[in-house]
């Protein structure tokens, strides 16, 4: 299963399409606060293939992408990673593959849908499997978190896992979302995409400094929050265990936020973008 569909008949959002935009072996998925360092050199062993999952919104608004993928190129472009020690690093600590019925356009059509039928796109964080594809989206807005976005004004970005030489790419504008104080349990920020509260983005750092996570509120269907990278195993991340990537501290400060807001929405469903079960939860009635 590369796609799942949730729809409702009531509210704004009338659908949330999971997709699949490639497959990812990470090697650290269980956290034991090993230092990032240590095991991405010396782990041997690689997780099972792991989907590389975004999200498509309907909403009476408009038609929102929810992170963008690992793009192909990164796998046909010699020079796509930094070069040297730096490059070697990227690739001892995953590795990816983009099957051609997983690129973006092949998983819209699959929908009904194009690209050019996308009007706003929202990045988890910026590293390249949920920042890839980004060259068709010059003329749409396209969110990231203002501390991910900082990433991009540091003299080594690539060092955070951020390809600064292709993101964003050519003619495409990166712009900070404009948190502003909340009212949601756990998070004193947050971003109402179109004002109704049905989709909000919530500050949720740690894997990256600007991680940040979506929330789809529906009249008649389960909440839905999207966290990115914030886990790889919601079930993990409800035992306050959290993947060796990242900030340790900000990682778990992040899990207790979404733990008080799981608390005031108790049907919450948290899709994380490398969970194979998470399109089943989607689905799920
Ligand atoms: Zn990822």
């Amino acid at each position: 299963m590369t796609r799942a569909t949730s729809t409702t008949t009531a509210g704004p959002v009338r659908a949330v399409h999971g997709i699949t935009l490639g497959e990812v072996r990470p090697k650290n998925i269980e956290g034991t606060g090993t230092p990032m360092l240590w095991w991405t050199l010396t782990a041997r062993t690689w997780s099972p293939w792991l989907p590389v999952l975004a999200f498509v919104i309907e909403h009476e608004r408009g038609l929102v992408l929810f992170d963008t993928g690992e793009s192909p190129d990164s796998l046909s472009d010699k020079n796509y990673y930094p070069g040297g020690m730096l490059g070697w690093v990227y690739r001892r600590q995953a590795r990816f593959r983009v099957p051609a019925e997983q690129t973006l356009t092949a998983q819209l059509a699959a929908l009904g849908y194009a690209l050019g039928d996308i009007t706003h796109v929202a990045l988890s964080h910026l590293h390249q499997d949920h920042a890839g594809n980004l060259e068709p989206f010059t003329n749409v807005p396209v969110y990231a978190a203002p501390a991910e976005l900082a990433l991009l004004e540091q003299s080594t970005p690539e060092l955070h896992g951020v390809l600064a030489r292709r993101i964003p790419p050519p003619g495409v504008t990166v712009t900070a979302v404009p948190f502003t104080s909340g009212v949601l349990p756990g998070f004193p920020e947050s971003h109402d995409l179109f004002g109704d509260g049905t989709l909000v983005l919530l500050p949720t750092p740690g894997h990256s400094p600007g991680s940040m996570s979506l929330l789809i509120r529906r009249p008649d269907a389960a909440p839905l929050l999207l966290v990115g990278d914030v886990t790889y195993d919601p079930a993990l991340l409800r035992r306050g265990i959290v993947p060796d990537v990242g900030d340790r501290a900000t990682q778990l400060e992040t899990a207790t936020r979404i733990a008080l807001l799981q608390q005031h929405l108790p049907t919450l469903r948290i899709l994380a973008a490398h969970d194979p079960h998470a399109l089943t939860a989607l689905a799920a009635p």
